[in-house]
């Protein structure tokens, strides 16, 4: 009798929350669906955008179009957070995370990745070619050798030089918004309504030789549920880890609350349990499966990149401080 009572209780749970969150509960919602749509991280977001949308104006498949997405932030040598061109960790070393995520949860990932441009491609091969989800260091490197990428030095003049700067003091302090750009996140919604998403990066500038980040990792730098919405991180990827950030806002969806609502209560859950908040930037990206999207971060800066149909926008995130 109880237990039916109880199970009869929490199938009204979702149709309580929607009803919330079509009355406006949780925050701001934007009504307007959209699809194919694709947003993603930062100023450099737009140039990724770019390249999904014409993979999604094509028909194609949002993980396809997330893959294609990131890789041009990958290879760009301004960029110096991502790929070819990001700033190396204390020892001078480039080395990159990232991890990518279909629409039916299959997910592959690589850490610690070092002398490959495109990370998320290697990260992709594991996903399809492997029956593991994440490989690190050395192992990833055999993986993609065998896999037919090249080995290349990732480490630019420019990086070199920043590098050397550092050394001086070699004193580690995590820069907020660092040069206005970061890990890329990319989520997508395709035309046939599948969701998929990818993130890459080179991590904390001068960060000790090893760290990995939260970019990797499924869950807290990306997760992915196909039947309710996407979300990436950015930022200081210690915070996320430890609030499981990604999981947590998609997981706030499922529970009714729209894109931006979601991203903001992950932002207030870091504030609530992590006293030094105040001294990082986190930011949160989602994007639902009607098209609906949002963000929130802690410090004002965290843009992010939208590009659907006539929409092509750079938007100023808000924050909490
Ligand atoms: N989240 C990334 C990391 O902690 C870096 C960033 O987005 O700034 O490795």
């Amino acid at each position: 009798m109880l237990r039916r009572h109880l199970l009869k209780l929490s199938a009204g749970v979702p149709a309580v929350f929607s009803a919330l969150s079509s009355l406006g509960a949780f925050g701001r919602q934007d009504e307007t669906t959209r699809r194919p749509i694709v947003v993603s991280t930062w100023d450099h977001g737009q140039a990724a955008n770019e390249a999904a949308w014409k993979i999604l104006v094509n028909n194609g498949r949002a993980v396809d179009s997330a893959e294609a997405g990131v890789r041009v932030t990958e290879a760009d040598p301004s960029v110096s957070t991502v790929g070819f061109g990001g700033f190396p960790d204390r020892d001078g070393k480039v080395t990159l995370d990232a991890c990518i995520q279909d629409e039916t949860g299959n997910c592959g990932s690589v850490a610690f990745l070092q002398h490959v441009k495109h990370p998320v491609s290697v990260a992709r091969k594991v996903m399809e070619e492997t029956p593991h989800v994440m490989l690190v260091g050395e192992g990833a490197l055999q993986f993609a050798l065998e896999q037919g990428f090249k080995k290349e030095n990732l480490l630019t003049e420019k990086a070199r030089k920043a590098w050397d700067a550092w050394l001086e003091k070699a004193e580690y302090k995590p820069v907020i918004n660092i040069e206005n750009h970061d890990t890329i996140g990319l989520l997508a919604l395709d035309a046939q309504g599948r969701m998929g998403g990818a993130c890459t990066t080179s991590g904390a500038a001068f960060k000790m030789h090893g760290r990995v980040g939260d970019s990797p990792l499924i869950g807290a730098g990306l997760f992915v549920d196909g039947e309710v919405g996407a979300a990436c991180a950015t930022g200081m990827g210690e915070l996320v880890i430890k609030t499981v950030g990604s999981h947590l806002v998609v997981e706030l969806m499922y529970q009714g609350h729209s894109p931006r609502s979601a991203c903001e209560q992950a932002v207030r859950r870091i504030a609530a349990k992590l006293p030094d908040y105040k001294d990082f930037q986190v930011g949160f990206l989602a994007l639902n499966r009607k098209g609906q999207y949002g963000a929130f971060c802690i410090q004002p800066g965290f843009t992010y990149a939208v590009r659907s149909g006539e929409l092509n926008r750079l938007s100023r995130s808000d924050s909490l401080l």
